[in-house]
Order: C-alpha cells, then structure tokens, then sequence
C-alpha cells in the first residue's frame, strides 16, 4: 500500500468513526485493541510474555521506554542507533526517528514506520481540517524542529507543506512566512501571540496551537488578531492526543488511543496511554506527564470521542510546599487563576517554585504597581489559605519571547 492510500484509509477510518455512537463506537475500540494485544504488541521483546488483559500489563513511563528502547521496538533499533539516525536526517532502515522537544536528557524518542506516519497524516486532517482539504491548502508548520512527521504531506497535490524552524526565531523567516500565504497555522502559543503583538500579514482560515500549554490569557489575543476561533492540536512522543474540533470540543484522539486516567488532585487526572494503532514502537499503559481536566458534558458535535475542558500543565510543574507538617501540592492551573484573577491588566506572568520554601512571582515591568500588589498578594492569600510554608518574592522584569525552550507560566524547579 503506498502512502496516500495509507493516508486515505486513515481519513476515511477517522470521519466514519467520528459519526458512530458511543456504544458503537466503543465496541469498535474494544476490538482494536483486542486486536493490538494479540497481534501486535507481542513483537515487542518487552511484552514476550504478555498478559491477556491489558489491565495486567505493567504501567511504563519515559524513564523505562528510554532506558529499553530496544525492548520497545520491534525492530530492536537501540536508543544509541535511534540517537545517531536523528543527527543525520531522522531515518533508520525505512523508519522514521524523532524526539520530543524537552531539555537534554528528558527528550522522548519515537521510531515510526513510513506507513504509520501516513496514517497519522490522514488521522490529523480528518479531525483538524477535513472541510478545507479538498480546496487545497498550504499549511505553515512553526515548531521548535522539524520531527519527520510532516515530510509525508509535502509533495501532496492537495497539500502544500512548509515547515519553519521556531529555534532560529521569527524574524529570520517572517518574511518568508507571510509570502506563503498559509491557510492554516500551527504554531506554539507563544508565537501565535507573538504574530499578534508584531502585526503580522497573515489570513490564515484556521489556526491551531500546538506544542505547548494553551493558557487562558492567550487565547483572546489570537483569536481577535486572527479573527478565528483557535484551535487546540495536542500531540507528543506518545503520537496524536486531542485536536479540537469546530465547535471548540477538545476530543480526545480514543480512535487511536485507550486512555486510562489517574486522579492528580484538584478535580485533574493524569493520563496512561495506550496506542493501539502504532506498530513499531509499542506504547501500552505509558504514564504521561500531562494534567487534565476532562469535560463532564459531551461536545455538541455529536463525535462519540469525548472531551477534556483543557490541559492545564505537567505534574512536573505541580508545587509542592510543606504545611502543617506534610506535604500538598498546588496545580499550576490554581497558581495561574490566581495571579489572573487578581487584576484584568495582567497578561503575561511567570510563578516559579525556586526552593521548598520559596516562590518568585515575575511580572514586566510595564504593568501596573497595584496591579503587581494584587497578584502578590493572591498569591500570599493562595498559599496562607492552604496553610503552605513559602514566600514569594515579587519580581518586576521583561517577560522576553523565548524560542529555544517551552513555555511554562508556572514551573517548579525544584529536584523531582
Ligand atoms: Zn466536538
């Protein structure tokens, strides 16, 4: 089967299972994954043995999957090979390497094979962009580096692909940018926000963000830039998760993903993956870093895939802070509401935990002292209510675009 065909199977499989019903739909999913049990995950040395209920198969993690990349791969492609194919041009064999952007040594490797790579291309435009397709469209891709995943669109007749590298910074392609006309955007929040503040000459018809936390106080100055509704794509080392649709239903991808789900506090659960329609590098009941808040309506869109409200950041990046003698931890979608809350004025802002005890809370200089004040002090309010040991110091400094890292509003640095 050569790509196209892979990628047409997989637009097809993506809109008719998105107009079954729930039960319907999940009869189908309880079948593929039946399926990937039997058939597939097996192949994988790690999984020899493998039980016959996926509820019994061991939880697994980055920490697992890197250090027994070989284990996870069917093709026993070790991680040194893997690391040495993405130095060169991203291919091992007929597969394609890639890595999470991430700070050194916590990158997640993936290994796809080509048709895989198709089908994740047919899955994405039949969620994010199915009505456009058939127009023709030239997609802009701004990412921190070009993960392989996008070279299968490139030659397309329907589809013009063009990748700009988001390390180098915007103004070394923004010409560039805005002379391929995009119809669609997929960019990091961050530099949607950015093309916002500079003005830039865009007219895209939809515009996703992707690769980062969507936070709240983005959101209206994109989309009253853009004149769109924005659109969520999130995907990581672990493949395709959610991509929300038109009606602004964040779905979660369940067509190629069994989700299990794990309280986290505060109302969040963090996910444990499994993808069962990936082959090559098997990914079964792998703990995610990712805290959710998943939706308790169903999406009037009527797709049997249900909702999260929003992704509100990593467990990493949960404070954790001594009170009364044990340790709570505080969510940064906490932390970020109240800094918001305390004054309309404040649209940029960073809370970082820098030691057990102690918390710095950046504002620009540009805004307002009262302003400042108020958020201090909800912060002060935030961690007395909670009966949390820690100070926070105000600190008034530019908030600069930074290209070479994620975004995080809220971090906590201390040592996990
Ligand atoms: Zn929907």
């Amino acid at each position: 089967m050569n790509g196209l065909a892979e990628a047409a199977g997989s637009f097809a499989l993506t809109r008719r299972l998105s107009r079954k019903t729930r039960p319907d739909f999940e009869r189908w999913q309880a079948a593929a994954v039946r399926r990937f049990l039997d058939r597939d995950l097996p192949r994988a040395p790690f999984y020899r043995q493998a039980p016959a209920r996926l509820a019994d198969l061991p939880v697994t993690d980055k920490a697992l999957l890197m250090a027994r990349f070989d284990d996870f791969n069917v093709h026993g492609l070790t991680a040194t090979e893997a690391w040495a194919a993405l130095a060169r041009d991203g291919r091992a064999g007929a597969c394609t390497v890639g890595a999470s952007t991430g700070t050194s040594g916590n990158r997640g490797l993936f290994v796809i094979s080509e048709a895989e790579k198709y089908r994740w291309l047919g899955a994405i435009l039949a969620k994010a962009v199915p009505d456009l397709l058939w127009r023709g469209m030239r997609v802009a891709v701004i990412l921190p580096q070009n993960t392989g995943l996008y070279d299968s669109a490139r030659k397309s007749r329907l589809i013009k692909l063009a990748f700009f590298d988001l390390t180098l910074g915007p103004e070394s392609w923004r010409d560039a940018l805005e002379a391929f006309d995009p119809t669609v955007i997929i960019a990091p929040p961050k530099i949607l926000r950015h093309f916002a503040a500079e003005n830039l000459r865009l007219r895209p018809k939809r515009v996703f963000s992707a690769a980062e936390t969507l936070d709240p106080v983005d959101r209206p100055m994109i989309e009253n830039f853009f004149r769109l509704p924005l659109g969520q794509i999130y995907m990581a080392t672990e493949g395709l998760l959610a991509v929300s649709c038109r009606q602004g239903g964040l779905h979660l991808a369940e067509d190629s993903v069994f989700f299990e789900f794990e309280p986290a506090g505060e109302g969040l659960v963090t996910p444990l993956v499994t993808a069962f329609r990936r082959q090559t590098q098997v990914m079964a009941r792998y703990r995610m870093d990712d805290l959710l808040r998943l939706s308790a309506q169903p999406c009037g869109c009527g797709s049997p895939l249900r909702c999260v409200d929003e992704i509100v950041g990593r467990m990493d990046d949960v404070f954790r802070l001594a009170s009364q003698g044990r340790t709570i931890l505080v969510t940064p979608d906490v932390l970020r509401n109240a800094v918001l809350k305390a004054d309309r004025r404040i649209d940029d802002f960073r809370v970082v935990q820098t030691g057990p005890d102690s918390i710095e809370l950046k504002l620009p200089p540009a805004l307002a002292d009262d302003a400042a004040a108020a958020a201090h002090q909800a912060m002060q309010a935030l961690l007395e209510s909670r009966k949390a040991v820690a100070t926070v110091a105000l600190i008034r400094a530019p908030l600069p675009l930074e290209t070479s890292r994620k975004l995080r509003r809220v971090e906590c640095r201390l040592e996990q």
